[in-house]
């Protein structure tokens, strides 16, 4: 089916990161591909009886990508509070069991109103068996399916060191002897071995690799939860199935003191760097604690990185040194991680907080541009997924994934010429305005609705579910939940030293 997307200007991120402009465009799409970006005028004629989308008021964006995601419900939504990201891992203990369908469900209704059409699912810490966990990946998959957006999927490998950063014995045998067998059982819960996991990955490649909207990947946790044995592994499966991987990194100070202690004094980046891990397949995902060899590592090897702006704010993980990956040019991604500042997923904000959480004082341009951002959330995602080159930009053969913005909404009562249409966008831009999604050629979101899933009926569905009374196995999480906590304060409360680990943000604001 042929289709025409008509819209008074059109932004698209050209390879060479600046941001590209038309003027009264329309762009034909064939199927799934965008086959001419051509003026609007006259292609009624060549195309008499197509479907014009869009009445020419709109601005046309590629769709955003959200380089990493977990969750639909937010933590915040199933009662664990934000703290610091080590010790909400224990609040997020008691978080209710959700049906993994609904679930994705209405992460994906977020992030499709908000103009995200390829998403990076990261899932894990999924408790059962290879089949338990097999089932929610292929309900998660097909949410997405029946939603009609893109995704790139992969499941988190995790093998030790599972709540805190000790072995999973060790840390039970630190215990009061009350707490030592609920806590062994809840390690016991998780019955997925290294191979397991590489099992499952080659069965979701092998029934879903090759969909127009999915692909799958490979997430190596982070540098704690896997040893050097399942890097090793891990990387190997990338090679053999040619598929990119997506890893945790420094997102705290205490994963950097984790490394050092690991790696004998190197960092977690060099340390990658000697498993042959590195290199434009990986992605790293936060990069808060990075330094600056570590950056120039990164740079040099082609490693990308996933900025996740509000959740190192909301975990209290520090500020990553944007403008120091900006200047050593290492290919940056934007991902809203649990759920945004407004826990509800709204790429134009995150997008605002990037742009405004790195103005460092002073008068140089190393700051994030409005164009920086802009490709960060399109062609700087799409290079973080396996459908880079195919995403991410307007351009002919590319797939045809656009949203169209409401042109009228965002500049009325009055905004200056001079102030160009970019700008705007990224300054101004709401979730409220984004009036059409097209993904994959076809019209997923129109006028605030969901053209190919029930979304109230879906809502309603997921609401009814959790109106269940507790069952026994979430009733004794939240028991372990708050009982833990104490205890895994104490085992990070001398674990930093803080003078070993100066944040790199604090020397990137000095003048
Ligand atoms: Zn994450």
């Amino acid at each position: 089916m042929t289709i025409i997307v008509h819209g008074q200007a059109l932004l698209t991120t050209r390879p060479d990161g600046t941001v590209a402009e038309h003027r009264d465009v329309g762009v034909v799409v064939e199927g799934a591909t965008i086959a001419a970006i051509l003026p609007f005028d006259g292609l009624t004629r060549r195309y008499p009886d197509v479907r014009i989308v869009g009445d020419g008021r709109d601005v046309i964006l590629p769709g955003f990508v959200n380089a990493h995601h977990h969750v639909g419900l937010t933590p915040l939504q199933l009662g664990s509070p934000d703290m610091p990201l080590e010790l909400w891992w224990i609040t997020r203990m008691l978080c209710r069991a959700v049906d993994p369908y609904l679930d994705t469900l209405y992460g994906a209704f977020d992030m499709i109103s908000s103009g995200i059409t390829t998403v990076q699912h990261i899932h894990g810490w999924v408790p059962g068996t290879l089949d338990t966990v097999a089932a929610a990946s292929e309900n998660i998959l097909r949410a997405y399916d029946d939603v009609g957006m893109r995704v790139s999927y992969c499941y988190a490998v995790r093998e030790q060191n599972r709540l805190v950063y000790q072995d999973d014995a060790a840390f039970v045998d630190s215990l009061p002897r009350d707490l030592q067998g609920p806590m062994r059982s809840w390690f016991d819960r998780f019955r997925t071995s290294l191979d397991d996991m590489i099992a499952l990955f080659e069965q979701l490649h092998e029934r879903h690799g090759g969909k127009s909207r999915t692909r799958i990947q490979l997430a190596p946790a982070n540098l704690h939860w896997c040893s050097d044995k399942a890097l090793d592994r891990i990387a190997l499966a990338a090679e053999g199935k040619d598929v990119r991987l997506h890893m945790h990194l420094l997102e705290t100070a205490y994963q950097k003191e984790y490394a050092r202690r690991r790696a004998n004094g190197a960092s977690a980046v060099e340390h990658l760097q000697s498993l042959g891990l590195l290199g434009p397949r990986m992605t790293l995902g936060h990069g808060t604690w990075l330094n600056q060899t570590d950056i120039e590592l990164v740079a040099r090897t082609g490693t990308c990185i996933c900025h996740n702006c509000s959740s190192n704010m909301r975990l209290r993980s520090g500020l990553a040194p944007l403008n120091h990956f900006k200047a050593a040019g290492i290919t940056t991604a934007i991902g809203l991680d649990e759920a945004g500042i407004n826990d509800d997923r709204d790429m134009f904000q995150e997008m605002r907080l990037v742009l405004r959480a790195h103005r460092t004082p002073g008068m140089d341009d190393t700051v994030p541009t409005t164009a920086d951002v802009f490709r960060m959330a399109t062609t700087g995602g799409a290079q973080t997924t396996d459908f880079a080159g195919a995403i991410g930009s307007l351009e002919v053969g590319k797939a045809a994934d656009l949203v169209l913005l409401d042109w009228d909404g965002l500049s009325q009562p009055y905004l200056d010429p001079l102030t160009g249409r970019l700008d705007a966008v990224v300054q101004r831009g709401r979730r409220d305005h984004v009036r059409t999604v097209v993904c994959d050629g076809r019209v997923i979101f129109d006028g605030g609705r969901f053209t190919q899933v029930d979304q109230a009926a879906a809502m309603r569905q997921l609401h009814d579910q959790l109106q269940s009374a507790l069952s026994n196995d979430e009733v004794e999480r939240r028991k372990l939940s708050q009982a833990l906590l104490p205890h895994v304060r104490r085992f990070y409360a001398r674990y930093v030293d803080p003078s070993r680990h100066e944040p790199f943000y604090r020397q990137s604001s000095r003048l």
